[in-house]
C-alpha cells in the first residue's frame, strides 16, 4: 500500500509542529509549507494526496489559494481541508461554500483530524479499487 503524502500550509509553527506530528504518527509522509504561494509550487510539483491549509496566511489568505488550486487542472483533483480558528459559524459556512473538502477548527482536536484525513483517504481508495484489481 502506497504511503500518502500530506502538505500541511500553516504559518504558526506550534500547528505546524502539531499537524505534522500527528500525520507522522499515523504513518503518512508530510509536506511543509508557510505560505499559500509556496505551497501552491509544492503542490503543482509534488501532487500530494491531501492539502490541510490555514485560511489565515500571510499574503495570499488560505480561500485564495484553494480557488488557484482548483481553477488549476494540474491540482484541481487534490483535496484540501481548511484549518483555521474562525470557529464563527459564519466563517465555517463561508469556507465550506469556498469549496474545501472538510474543515478543522483550531484548537486542533489530533482525533477529529485522523478522523477527516482518513475518511478522505477511505473514500479515495473506493474509487481507485477497480484500478487496484486491474494492477494486482
Ligand atoms: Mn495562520
Amino acid at each position: 500500500m502506497g504511503q500518502e503524502v500530506v502538505l500541511i500550509v500553516e504559518d504558526n509553527e506550534m500547528n505546524q509542529l502539531l499537524l505534522c506530528d500527528a500525520l507522522v504518527a499515523q504513518g503518512y509522509r508530510v509536506l511543509v509549507s508557510l505560505s499559500a504561494e509556496e505551497g501552491l509550487a509544492i503542490a503543482h510539483r509534488e501532487q500530494p494526496d491531501l492539502i490541510l491549509m490555514d485560511i489565515g496566511l500571510p499574503g495570499m489568505d488560505g480561500i485564495a489559494a484553494l480557488r488557484r488550486l482548483k481553477a488549476n487542472p494540474a491540482t484541481r483533483g487534490i483535496p484540501v481541508i481548511a484549518v483555521t480558528a474562525s470557529a464563527m459559524r459564519s466563517e465555517r459556512k463561508e469556507i465550506l461554500a469556498a469549496g474545501f473538502d472538510g474543515y478543522q477548527a483550531k484548537p486542533i482536536s489530533v482525533r477529529d483530524l485522523w478522523t477527516e484525513v482518513r475518511g478522505i483517504f477511505d473514500h479515495r481508495t473506493g474509487e481507485r479499487r477497480p484500478k487496484r484489481e486491474d494492477e494486482a
